[in-house]
């Protein structure tokens, strides 16, 4: 049996950045990814193949109980990364603590936003976050600004700025992970959110965390590699192996320490499929938190359409609007964020308008400028991962705090015909949306209440850490990659420093 002394699975925000912060060490580590490199190729960028046949989709399938759906997953080296868009936000301050929602509570964390301050600029700087600090008017102090400037404006995105100032509002840089500027390799193609990039401009894990700790000796990945289990020994405790399938065959790997970053939705389900005499409920999960108070935010696609203006913008996703963040005033409870969505093309249209003809769903694109409405989706125990008796994934997501979204909506829609765009379309985003998933293996002071430590430990095992999106307690309302880098970095220096200097 091969061994290491760590052993991280998967090669996403969270273990890319484990994996870093032990490149150079003296731990000898092995990155476990059950997909491969993504090919760069002219596919990249079409977004018939994108969309239109999910090219780069996993073709499993996943249940909503009776329901079979394909979920919006994307197994490679650098995880979801590699389709996402590149919004690096920070969690307010705020969010950190209690939030009194129109729907319930929103839990504090078991560390405060100082406890990542640090690691958050970290972040910014090796992904290479374009923004501006305190142009944002909720955003949480900074000991230092971005590197680098803002990407700017193209023109409709500018009048639609400064419509949005004549208005009262204060709208802001996004920060945003792509290398444009001077000597930056972005071209602004038409194609960034949920498309990968041909030319690796966008900072992904793949490029800004994995990349860069492979090239050091200790630092070992292997694709094609899909664990299936984790295994205890006679006392539960301490994890001693994982069995993991390379090219149809089922290895044993030994390891002192394990990092589990599969994805929040996938690091549930493998815990709870090792399920063993010590651990029946699963690994992890004395507390029976593992696989509930799944969240994924509150999402809707908002379309601002002018019937006479072609939208001619390659990258949009330049300005956001927080102004309603954490609600209308005095006394109210949060809305939300909006931020542009990337481009709408026809082949993403074609599932939810389905009885139109193509030629309208064409102009339609064509003409929108296009939005993304977030909001905080609450944590509920219902909401829940769980193993179907064929082994496949259930997810039941019990939404809540729908109606502060719908608010939020509302209010967008009002926001985006004050900037000149007559017609507004919201929809819905639904449950195979999985982009945002969190909270499945909730960290926490208590291990009562939670599977994990404030370092993402798990309380019932001595060598195991999850550090993917799952150890979330709530999911704010903002993009969350860049606080699963910040916390990954946090929880690699520790095990640097106290295991392996
Ligand atoms: C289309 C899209 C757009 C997005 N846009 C943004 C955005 O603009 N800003 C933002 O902050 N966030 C965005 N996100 C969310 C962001 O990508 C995720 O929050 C982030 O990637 C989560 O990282 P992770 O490490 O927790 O998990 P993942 O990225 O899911 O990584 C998990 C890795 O584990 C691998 N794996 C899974 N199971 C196994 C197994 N059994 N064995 C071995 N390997 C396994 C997977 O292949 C994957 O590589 C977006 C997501 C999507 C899908
Ligand atoms: S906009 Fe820039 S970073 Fe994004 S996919 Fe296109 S070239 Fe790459």
């Amino acid at each position: 049996m091969k061994s290491y002394d760590v052993v991280i699975i998967g090669s996403g925000c969270g273990g890319g950045s484990v994996a870093l912060q032990l490149a150079g060490s003296k731990a000898r580590t092995l990155i476990l990814e059950r997909g491969h490199s993504l090919p760069r190729e002219a596919q990249n960028w079409d977004p018939e193949s994108v969309f239109g046949e999910r090219r780069y989709h996993t073709d499993e399938t996943w249940w909503a109980d009776s329901e079979a759906f394909k979920p919006g997953m994307f197994y490679y080296v650098g995880g979801n990364t590699k389709f996402y868009g590149a919004a690096m936000f920070r969690f307010r301050e705020r969010d950190f603590g209690e939030v009194i929602h129109e729907e319930g509570v929103s839990p504090a964390w078991p560390i405060t936003y100082a406890d990542l301050e640090s690691w958050y600029g970290r972040a910014e700087t090796l992904f290479g976050v374009r923004g501006l600090g305190g142009a944002d008017p909720t955003d949480p102090p900074r000991s230092k600004d971005y590197v680098l400037k803002p990407v700017p404006h193209e023109p409709v995105m500018s009048a639609i700025e400064q419509r949005l100032r004549e208005n009262g509002l204060k709208p802001f840089p996004m920060p945003c992970a792509v290398d444009f500027g001077s000597g930056g390799r972005c071209q602004r193609c038409e194609n960034c959110d949920a498309f990968p990039c041909k030319i690796d401009a966008k900072g992904d894990a793949e490029i800004k965390l994995i990349r860069p700790a492979v090239a050091h000796s200790n630092i070992e990945l292997v694709t094609g590699a899909q664990v299936v289990k984790l295994m205890a020994d006679s006392s539960g405790r301490r994890i001693v192996a994982v069995e993991v399938m390379v090219n149809g065959q089922l290895e044993k790997i030994s390891a002192d320490v394990f990092v589990l970053s599969a994805g929040a939705i996938n690091s549930a389900a493998l815990l709870l499929r090792s399920a063993n005499t010590k651990n029946s409920r699963g690994l992890a999960n004395s507390s029976d938190v593992v696989g509930r108070n799944y969240m994924t935010h509150n999402t809707s696609a908002i379309m601002a359409v002018h019937p006479f203006k072609i939208n001619d913008t390659h990258f949009p996703k330049t300005l956001a609007v927080h102004d309603y963040y954490f609600g209308e005033g005095a006394g109210s409870t949060p809305l939300g964020s909006l931020q542009p969505l990337g481009n709408i093309r026809e082949p993403m249209l074609r599932e939810a308008l389905a009885l139109m003809p193509r030629f309208v769903r064409s102009t339609l694109a064509a003409r929108s400028v296009d939005w993304y409405a977030q909001s905080e989706d609450l944590p509920h125990p219902d909401s829940r991962v769980t193993i179907r008796p064929d082994s496949a994934i259930n997810l039941h997501w019990h939404r809540t705090n729908l109606k502060a979204h719908f608010r939020w909506v509302a209010k967008c829609k009002e926001i985006l015909r004050a900037t000149g765009y007559p017609f507004v379309f919201a929809k819905l985003f639904e449950t195979k949306v999985v982009s945002h998933q969190c909270g499945t293996v909730r960290f926490g002071n208590d291990p009562i209440t939670s599977a994990l430590d404030p370092l993402c430990k798990a309380w019932d095992h001595d060598n195991l850490y999850v550090v993917d999106s799952g150890f979330f307690p709530s999911s704010a309302a903002v993009n969350p990659a860049l606080t699963v880098v910040a916390q990954g970095l946090r929880v690699g220096e520790h095990l640097r420093v106290t295991l392996f200097s």
